[in-house]
């Protein structure tokens, strides 16, 4: 069996205790990782904090830190197909998608390369003639970085690149669940040349989450997963008073106008609610369409999910994989059978596979006229469509914002005017118009309410990871007059 360890301080070792990792396509261990007790966060939060005040980090010029960070790029790029592969075998995501989204984790990387010495203060119009004051921009301090098991290198990408273009330092902690990716990451960007201490790389549960998130050393906690376990991070910070971003689940809608290109939506809510086996944070996993189309919507998306290739993760002809852990599908079929027996009608799936691995079929839930159907309003993080017709704009506009969540939303439409109204009018981080699940690093990334707060990538990305430092200097050589006045 593979072993993959931990990294604190440019050293690689076991942890305090190790654990197997399941393949999702089997459901039988296939590698052991370190397992970090809270003597090994504490090793590698001061690691952390000792490389944010050393020399060779804190006086590095920003361009030479881009450089690195440039350097980090180009080895991801290098080593994708052996990150895919790894993010592949421990998740279960279909190499399609893990390779394809390696190579643009690079994209991202050099982003936040060349970001690194665009930081700049600024000089203010101070209203005192003998006083100069400007601002500096500086890191933040010591970053703890959560990120869960489902598209890691990519959510870890977003934290690290600007968090190391911003000259901080970083603690990161894969998931308990298929944490591989990470470890192997961890051995790229050893390579990379950065001075020991300035990224460590762990993993572990809960008890390795609370440790990290409460440490006094932590200035910064940059998490991605649920909204139950960000309420646990945000009580942990009440310790050391850290800031937080929260990048949490969401319960998309997708909305789909009578004048919509319908091929072109069908193929949307395909990728929006199957790909990646609609374990995605933006999964699109509400559709609203118009009672008018409804029928030949759902038609054209049940022969479309139902023809979908279902198979081997590792075999780039799948289209859907298995779900990541065994909680998932339990997860997804209570809430299908809740849905069902308030009124939701099955239009296809609902069932786990019968194969081995983690596999759920893909599902269409039809929801109309039970709002009260728990499949609407819960993240399945799983395969699962729930579906809803809306009869004007107004009521598109009113289901849709009828959640807790504000990740991201899509509106499908042909007329231009509408497509203006509705991206003011739903409330959420992302709207996507004629499209569905396109990121970039220039794009910020987030969302609000039961989505979290903060925003990944784009430039205001690096801005959050550095705090403002004001600098008054006098410029008169007389004596300072009154003391016992503010000036
Ligand atoms: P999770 O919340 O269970 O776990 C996420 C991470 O938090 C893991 O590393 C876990 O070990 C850690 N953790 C658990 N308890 C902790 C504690 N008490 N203190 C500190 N850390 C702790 O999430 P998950 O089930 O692994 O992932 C799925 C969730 O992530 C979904 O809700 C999904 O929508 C969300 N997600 C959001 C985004 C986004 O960018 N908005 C992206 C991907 C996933």
């Amino acid at each position: 069996m593979q072993v993959f360890q931990q990294y604190i301080d440019g050293v690689f070792s076991d942890g305090t205790a190790q654990f197997a990792s399941l393949d999702p396509a089997t459901g039988k261990p296939w590698a052991r990782m370190a397992e970090a007790g809270a003597e090994d966060v504490n090793r590698a939060v001061e690691a952390a904090s000792e490389a944010f005040f050393a020399p060779e980090w804190a006086d590095m010029t920003a361009t030479a830190r881009g450089k690195l960070l440039l350097r980090l790029a180009d080895l991801i790029a290098e080593n994708a197909p052996r990150l895919a592969e790894i993010e592949t075998r421990d998740t279960g995501k279909i190499i399609r998608e893990t390779s394809a989204q390696i190579a643009y984790v690079a994209e991202y990387f050099r982003y936040f390369a060349g970001l690194a010495d665009k930081i700049e203060g600024a000089h203010l119009p101070i209203d005192k003639p003998d006083m100069e004051v400007w601002l500096r921009r500086e890191p933040v301090g010591v970053v703890a970085a959560i990120v869960p098991w489902n598209s890691q290198l990519f959510l870890s990408a977003v934290k690290i690149g600007p968090a190391l273009a911003a000259g901080c330092t970083v603690v990161l902690k894969a998931s308990e669940e298929a944490p591989a990716p990470m470890l192997e990451f961890a051995r790229i960007f050893d390579l990379a040349g950065f001075p020991k201490g300035v990224l460590n790389v762990i993993t572990g549960g809960p008890e390795a989450g609370a440790a990290l998130t409460s440490h006094a050393k932590v200035d910064h906690v940059a998490f991605t997963g649920g909204p139950e376990t960000a309420r646990h991070i945000v009580r942990n910070s009440a310790e050391n008073l850290a800031s937080t971003s929260l990048e949490l689940g969401g319960k998309s809608p997708f909305i789909v106008f009578e004048d919509a290109d319908i091929e072109s939506a069908v193929n949307a809510q395909v990728s929006g609610i199957f790909a990646a086996t609609g374990q995605s944070c933006v999964a699109g996993s509400r559709l609203l369409v118009q009672a008018s189309i409804k029928d030949e919507f759902l038609a054209r998306l049940k022969e479309k999910a139902e023809a979908v290739v279902i198979g081997s993760p590792d075999d780039m002809a799948t289209e859907v994989g298995p779900l990541c852990t065994l909680r998932q599908r339990e997860l997804a079929l209570d809430l299908i059978a809740r849905s069902v027996e308030v009124g939701a009608r099955l239009v296809t799936g609902g069932k786990a596979l019968d194969r081995e691995g983690f596999y759920f079929a893909p599902t269409i839930l039809d929801c109309s006229g039970v709002p009260e159907a728990p499949s609407l309003n819960n993240e399945f993080f799983g395969p699962v469509l729930s579906v809803v017709s809306f009869k004007d704009e107004a009521e598109a506009v009113r289901i849709a914002n009828d959640t807790e969540f504000g990740l991201a939303s899509g509106v499908f439409t042909q007329n231009l005017t509408r497509a203006h109204r509705m991206i003011r009018k739903i409330r959420s981080g992302i709207v996507w118009v004629n499209t569905y699940r396109a990121v970039s690093p220039i794009a910020p990334f987030g969302g609000h309410g039961l989505s979290g707060h903060g925003r990944e990538g784009g430039l205001q990305a690096a801005l959050d990871y550095t705090k403002i430092k004001t600098v008054w200097l006098r410029t008169s050589d007389d004596p300072i007059p009154d003391p016992f006045v503010m000036r």
